[in-house]
């Protein structure tokens, strides 16, 4: 399928033309596009990931971007396949609940609520609901499940229209969907028109402190166009008439804030935390260059290792697979050169099997596998889940089997 790539000039949250290279990643297909047999003679086009720094704001952003009608409409993913995801959202209502107090029949709506997933926590708690998500068919069955749910990219057009038929939102909710938007600044203005007065916007990205600090480079995919730190988000939500009043540092997806705003004129208070953050972000050196460049650099570093190591036991005759077949393992395959390597991709996931790997076309199997075709080696590209592959094949290890660990260290199980 062709995709359409559009070149942003400037930055996503301050207008700036001050943009400048600051982690170059290698060009990758679309994270998610694993294709049937029946679509292998397809060509998948490889695209730009770098990312760049504002050069006025410190925002870090990427500036190639692809069509979202084609990245969302046939989105597939579904929060209730994910049993730890609503564990953490039934958590989430419950903060969002016991800090705000928003008045029973309040109004929560949210932005790429998929399944309802989260909202139906919120309903569950006697708040009226409302979830807008562009997946036409994911939008569908939440409506159905008794989650009314617009299939729709929100707009400020959109805001108005819902704020028509629906009144003010005392809460209105965005998980990850932050880092997808191109337009942001009319999403703010959105939110911003539908929050009752004393309403609060919430949202949760990855942060980008965590995606430096821990290797999460992986999270950067063509889905994701924003990496949010803080000290630029503040100064953003000023200029579209919000304000940032509170953020909490949490492990979702490996290291994630949750962000509080009000619009301008709303009466709560800014909690100290959030100027706590910009400054370290600024005492870090976030906004400057040198920051990213040594982060390239510690990630060559473990390219090169993880590659030295496969290359030399393929030239001894050894076989390797990979294990984990997702949007960030693409990233991960690419960024690291893997992607000719591998015999297969193990998943447990049984949607991804008998699929092949976006563009390099490497067959995705049950892990069962493993102990069939026995790979000497299999990396373990969901890094961040290797405590739990690692348990799950203890059996696979027994029996001569090992794995690699690429990231954070490279290491050798067992
Ligand atoms: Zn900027």
């Amino acid at each position: 399928m062709m995709q359409t790539l559009h070149r942003r000039e400037c930055c996503r949250l301050c207008g700036s033309r001050r943009l400048e290279l600051a982690l170059p990643m290698k060009a990758s297909p679309i994270g998610d596009a694993y294709v049937p047999a029946s679509r292998l003679n397809e060509p998948q086009d490889l695209y730009p990931l770098d990312l760049y720094l504002c050069g006025d704001c410190g925002h870090v952003q990427n500036l190639d971007i692809v069509d979202p009608e084609s990245l969302f409409r046939d989105y597939l993913f579904t929060t209730n396949s994910s049993s730890g995801l609503v564990e953490h959202f039934r958590a989430y209502a419950e903060d969002v609940l016991s800090r705000l107090k928003p008045r029973p029949g309040s109004l929560v709506a949210e932005i790429g609520s998929n399944d309802g997933s989260l909202l139906r926590f919120f309903k569950d708690k006697g708040m009226r609901v409302l979830g807008v998500d562009p997946a036409r068919d994911i939008a569908k069955q939440a409506t159905a499940s008794g989650i009314e749910t617009l299939p729709e990219f929100f707009t400020s057009e959109l805001a108005a229209q819902i704020r028509k038929k629906h009144g003010p939102a005392a809460v209105f909710c965005a998980n990850n969907v932050f880092a997808h938007i191109d337009n942001l600044t009319d999403i703010v203005f959105g939110i911003r028109d539908l929050l009752a007065q004393d309403g609060v916007f919430v949202f949760e990205v990855s942060y980008l402190v965590d995606i430096v600090d821990r290797f999460l480079f992986d999270t950067i995919y063509h889905e994701h166009v924003s990496h949010h730190s803080i000290a630029p988000l503040a100064k953003f939500f000023e200029k579209t008439g919000m304000q940032l009043i509170d953020v909490q540092r949490n492990m979702s997806k490996g290291g994630s804030i949750r962000g509080f705003a009000q619009r301008l004129e709303g009466k709560r208070p800014v909690q100290p935390i959030v100027n706590e953050l910009i400054a370290a972000e600024k005492t870090r050196g976030f906004d400057r260059l040198p920051l990213y460049r040594d982060y390239a650099a510690r990630i060559e570093r473990l390219r090169a290792a993880a590659n030295s190591f496969i290359d030399n036991e393929i030239a001894r005759g050894k076989t390797v697979a990979g294990y984990g077949a997702s949007t960030t393992t693409t990233t991960l395959m690419w960024s690291f050169d893997l992607a000719g390597k591998l015999a297969f991709v193990a998943d447990d996931n049984p949607k991804k099997q008998g699929l092949f790997c976006p563009a390099c076309h490497i067959p995705v199997l049950p892990s069962a596998e493993l102990y069939t075709r026995r790979p000497d080696y299999t990396v373990i590209l969901a890094w961040q889940y290797a405590d739990a592959i690692l348990k799950k094949h203890e059996r696979f290890m027994k029996e001569g089997g090992k794995f690699i660990l690429p990231l954070p260290a490279l290491k050798i199980f067992p």
